[in-house]
């Protein structure tokens, strides 16, 4: 595997896939993306040069730390041994043969910033220089790669979801360089053991928008289509050991709250009322608003609209006295005097109460 994989696709394609088929005309197999996995013919991202490094880049308080140039403590072999890449100069190693490494923690949903380089001395060519890979838990690889003035497949170039999505661009620093990878990374979803919803990435590479919500296909891999099979909500992220010594540092994440949508505990409008054409008529009209300006009530469609600053709001009656806005979250309540006539409003928004009375 290891050898094969230092092969381009072209000679590698034609050494297994080019020994011909039944003859009979079948239908195209593209995969949803259009493209089948590392197609030497897809078109490569254009190269775009990213502004000055900001690096390192400090990790916000509520941030996991998994490599701050210490230790390897929260890191782990496949074994679930010790990790054996090497730490030199505060920064991590791939020990080519050594294996991937593995969070000793597992994650779900995170935002993720990592921190790479390729070797700054430049040996082999296409997948075989500069290759690591970032596995979101550890099934969907981000690649790691010297993508400098380094022809390879499109969906194998530094920031790809690997032999999936290209990345937008290719946002490449020099090898030897510090490069960054930001990664939005929301977790698939299973019920009854059945995919409910892909994977998803954003990735940042340099600074740049390069992954825009993308869907992987399936777990990540080299000339397989795996398919999403049900997997643990959590798992442990892992950094790929591709015999290239490629280096690592301030490895951090912040752990997402699922995408689920908080409801207020009170309804805004536990009582709808319907007010009468003489009710709504008697509210109609200018309210002069306490330290300035104008406000108006008026009325269509049977319905009652509040301006504020010329925008007309509807409005929904609670009852005669209070209302609420249909879109919004404010109050707004009157005061009548004995004949029915509204004289005092109160407006109540974002926090604010502002007065008015009625102009005459
Ligand atoms: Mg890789």
């Amino acid at each position: 595997m290891k050898i094969l994989s230092r092969l381009s696709c072209v000679s590698f394609c034609i050494g297994v896939f080019g020994m011909g088929g039944t003859g009979l005309p079948e239908a195209s197999a593209q995969l949803p993306t259009g493209w089948k996995a590392h197609d030497w013919e897809r078109e490569r991202p254009q190269v775009v040069t990213p502004g000055t490094s900001n690096l390192p880049l400090a990790a916000p308080s509520d941030a996991v730390i998994l490599f701050n140039g210490n230790n390897l403590d929260q890191w782990r072999s496949s074994d679930g041994g010790p990790a054996k890449w090497i730490i030199k100069d505060e920064v991590m190693e791939s020990v080519p043969g050594s294996g991937y490494i593995f969070s000793a923690k597992s994650f779900g949903d995170v935002q993720l910033h990592v921190e790479w380089a390729a070797p700054a001395k430049v040996e082999g060519k296409s997948q075989g220089r500069g290759n690591s890979g970032v596995f979101l838990q550890g099934l969907f690889e981000v690649q790691v790669l010297d993508s400098f003035d380094n022809k390879t497949y499109a969906d194998g170039q530094a920031a790809s979801v690997y032999g999936q999505f290209p990345p937008l661009v290719n946002a490449s620093r020099k090898p030897g360089e510090w490069q960054s990878f930001d990664i939005l990374f929301r977790r698939p979803y299973y019920q009854d053991g059945k995919l409910a919803q892909k994977a998803r990435f954003t990735v940042m590479h340099n600074g740049i928008l390069v992954q825009d919500n993308v869907r992987p296909l399936g777990p990540t891999s080299w000339l397989q289509h795996k398919p999403y099979e049900a997997s643990p909500e959590k798992l442990p992220l892992s950094f790929q050991d591709h015999g290239n010594p490629v280096r690592y540092r301030n490895v951090w994440l912040r752990e997402l709250p699922p995408e689920t949508i908080i409801q207020p505990e009170q309804p805004y409008d536990p009582v709808i009322v319907s007010l009468t054409k003489e009710q709504q008529a008697k509210i109609v009209g200018k309210y002069l608003r306490g330290g300035g300006g104008l406000w108006e009530i008026t009325q269509q469609d049977g319905k009652l609209f509040f301006s504020v600053s010329g925008t007309p709001l509807e409005l929904v009656a609670h009852s005669a006295e209070e209302f609420g806005l249909k879109y919004t979250a404010g109050k707004l309540t009157l005061k009548y005097d004995l004949s029915g006539t509204p004289t005092d409003l109160m407006f109540y928004m974002g926090g604010d109460v502002s007065k008015g009375t009625r102009a005459e």
